[in-house]
């Protein structure tokens, strides 16, 4: 059984808000929090909810150029995502896949052999990424970057009989928490 990192794309590796894949870019340290977590032998898996596919704004074959793109600007720093799950679907077309439902992180748990309750989900949204956590039963991880610092104040609500498991100023000291804790754990 594989330990993985489970990180929310925009707002937590990069990006800000509501922004699709298209306008994504990486914060400057992401690319040092991935390494962390490679050179920490735990698979690193983004999980992105994508619903401007749905919506006719780009297509499928545009969003996995996207991402071709995004690794290999993460191969040139020496840092590598072990795959991208993504949902392409809108809150209308009612999927399993669309966070905070949990088909990403059931299909990738197939296809990796994970141990969810050793594994993480990092995201900047209570509603969606650590409501997703406690749905698969990971550790849960909410950055204060993105989204992150409005979950913890005026949306709180939305997710208020749930506590993360750590709340990190942003992806690089939750990876540099994850890290450390898996060595507590050894
Ligand atoms: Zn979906």
């Amino acid at each position: 059984m594989k330990r993985a990192v489970f990180l929310d794309l925009q707002g937590t590796l990069g990006g800000e808000g509501l922004d699709d894949i298209m306008q994504f870019s990486f914060f400057p340290f992401a690319e040092d929090a991935i390494r962390l977590i490679n050179s920490a032998g735990m698979l690193a898996i983004v999980i992105t909810n994508q619903s401007h596919i749905s919506k006719g704004l780009f297509t499928w074959d545009d969003y996995l150029s996207r991402v071709k793109e995004l690794e290999d600007q993460l191969a040139s720093k020496g840092a590598h995502i072990d795959a991208f799950y993504c949902c392409p679907h809108s809150s209308e077309d009612i999927c399993k896949c669309r966070k905070p439902s949990p088909g990403m992180v059931m299909q990738a748990r197939k296809d990796f052999s994970i141990d969810l309750p050793s594994s993480y989900i990092v995201g900047d949204t209570g509603a969606w990424d650590m409501a997703l956590a406690r749905t698969v039963g990971c550790m849960a991880v909410l950055v204060r970057t993105g989204l992150g610092e409005g979950s913890l104040a005026e949306f709180r609500y939305l997710w208020k009989d749930i506590e993360p498991d750590f709340v990190a100023k942003d992806v690089l000291q939750a990876a540099r928490w994850i890290v450390s804790a898996e060595k507590d754990s050894c």
